[in-house]
């Protein structure tokens, strides 16, 4: 990789996940450009700010309505980036949500009034929302648009304008989404997608008064040291190794119904994948065959993109992490009860969801984040052991718990320790994003990007303190009075 102060633009080979060919290349940008870039934004963000929440949100609105005219054309192109039709289409439509959840949280932050002091009602204070001028995203790979735009929409709302780098993995989105950006003058400037590689993330660091980071847990302890070192704030949403327990008494098809879906959708790289599920003993053999049954049944996108339910593996170093973990668990003793081969169709790779029995917690598959259709499921003996094998690890990003009802499942929900707890089904982050909830452990630093403090987090709160009476002479504090 080149250091991140060249200057040199870096052409990057595209590969078709797909077809595993190259089917483009594009130039990252070099640092002298993207200082440039950053310059014309932090000058455009004067005016950004001073229109107001209700201006931005309604020129935010005109942008949403851009992006659906350009809809066909960035859903074809994150159908190339990830080699999946359905999720490209509901990425791009997922924006009226994000600008909805925007537009909620802004109503908060119109109040200016004085409030008078407790202690000294001669002395009153605004409070007052000052924006980070300038605000830089770097997105990973597996959403590239949603995880663009769910931090890049509410910093914008908030007053902030926006530079985001994607994975140099997924760019293809950048081009058509670009132009959209074009039929929205108020935006030119003000939100700008620079395709690039790891050194363009790392020179945007150095721009930017805070930083939003979605990738894994390496990089992001990389960015927070460099953000650190700029003391400017760095939001992290990092990896995950979700845990499903499954508790006696629990309907078994719903949970494995759930199980399944929180797992393999979108061939599992999604953050908030389930990862490892744990199941009470005597419910142990029947969830897994109904599990094994189910996850029979799901049929690869290939050939046709149009059928099916799961795509490729879109990054090909992935496969080998995929490989490596279920080779380490049949080593162990493990037994793969389907799946468990990475194919090669067409050039692209695919791995079926692959559920693992007799598995421990000495196996990679139990302790390392996968990112892939993986399902190892172990039996416990008791809820405190359930709840230990839960909490042993070191990501806190989410997990579940299936019971006989929501009370049960909610008492072992609140004793995982991770951000989002999802009762009687998985991943609901997935589908609902009104919920605030922070990342804990590993899987990331700062406030929640969901809920009401996805736009708050860009605010910086500022106090404008007026006194009404004559101010006070200095003597006020003087020994003599002290001593009195
Ligand atoms: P990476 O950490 O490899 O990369 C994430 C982004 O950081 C990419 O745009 C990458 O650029 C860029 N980057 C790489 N090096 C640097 C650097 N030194 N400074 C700044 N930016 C840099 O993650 P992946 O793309 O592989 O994404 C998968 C990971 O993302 C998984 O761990 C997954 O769990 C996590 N994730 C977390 C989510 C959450 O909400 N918690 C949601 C989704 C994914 P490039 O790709 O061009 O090298």
């Amino acid at each position: 990789m080149m250091p991140a102060t060249s200057d040199t633009p870096r052409a990057i080979r595209l590969r078709d996940p797909r077809t595993g060919q190259s089917d483009g290349v594009i130039e990252a940008r070099s640092s002298s450009a993207l200082a440039d870039i950053a310059r014309r934004a932090r000058k455009a963000q004067v005016d950004w700010q001073a229109l107001g929440f209700e201006g931005r949100i309604a020129v935010l609105r005109r942008f949403g309505q851009a992006v659906e005219a350009h809809r066909p054309e960035i859903a074809a192109a994150l159908e190339r980036d990830t080699g999946r039709r359905r999720i490209a289409g509901i990425e791009v439509g997922s924006l009226h949500g994000t600008l909805a959840g925007a537009a909620a949280a802004a109503g908060a932050f119109d109040a200016h009034d004085w409030i008078e002091g407790r202690a000294s009602p001669h002395i009153r204070h605004s409070p007052q929302w000052a924006p980070y001028p300038l605000v830089g995203v770097i997105s990973p790979w597996n959403f590239p648009f949603l995880l663009s735009m769910i931090d890049a929409i509410p910093a914008l709302a908030a007053g902030c304008a926006v530079i985001v780098k994607p994975s140099e993995v997924t760019p293809r989105f950048v081009a058509p989404l670009t132009a959209a950006i074009a039929e929205v003058p108020e935006l030119t400037d003000v939100l700008t997608f620079v395709p690039g590689d790891g050194a363009t993330g790392q020179a945007l660091v150095d721009l930017v008064d805070c930083v939003c980071f979605t990738g894994s847990v390496p990089t992001g302890r990389r960015v927070a040291i460099q953000g650190a070192g700029r003391l400017i704030p760095a939001f992290l949403e990092l990896g995950g190794k979700d845990p499903l327990i499954v508790l006696e008494g629990a309907d078994l098809d719903a949970a494995a119904t759930a199980a399944l879906r929180g797992a393999a959708l979108s061939t599992g790289q999604a953050c908030q994948s389930i990862e490892r599920i744990y199941v009470a003993r005597q419910a142990h053999d029947e969830f897994l065959e109904r599990l094994t049954i189910l996850a029979d049944q799901v049929r690869l996108n290939w050939p046709d993109i149009s059928q099916g339910d799961i795509g490729p593996i879109i990054f090909e170093r992935q496969a080998e992490i995929l490989r490596t973990q279920i080779e380490d668990a049949r080593a162990r003793g493990a037994r793969i009860l389907t799946g468990g081969e990475i194919e090669n169709h067409g050039g692209g790779l695919w791995l079926r969801p692959t559920v693992i029995a007799d598995v421990d917690h000495d196996m990679a598959v139990m302790r390392e984040e996968t990112f892939g259709p993986i399902l190892p499921v172990m039996a416990f003996d008791d809820e405190a052991e359930a709840v230990r094998l839960a909490n042993d690890g070191e990501y806190g990003l989410s997990g579940a718990v299936f019971a006989a009802d929501i009370e049960t499942a909610a008492r072992i929900g609140r004793q995982i320790e991770a951000g989002a707890i999802s009762l009687n089904d998985a991943a609901l982050t997935t589908l609902f994003h009104e919920a605030g909830k922070q990342s804990f452990k590993s899987s990331g630093l700062g406030p929640s990007r969901m809920g009401a403090d996805g736009l708050a987090r860009f605010l910086r709160r500022k106090a404008l303190i007026a006194n009404t009476a004559p101010p006070l002479p200095i003597q006020v504090f003087s020994e003599e009075v002290l001593a009195v």
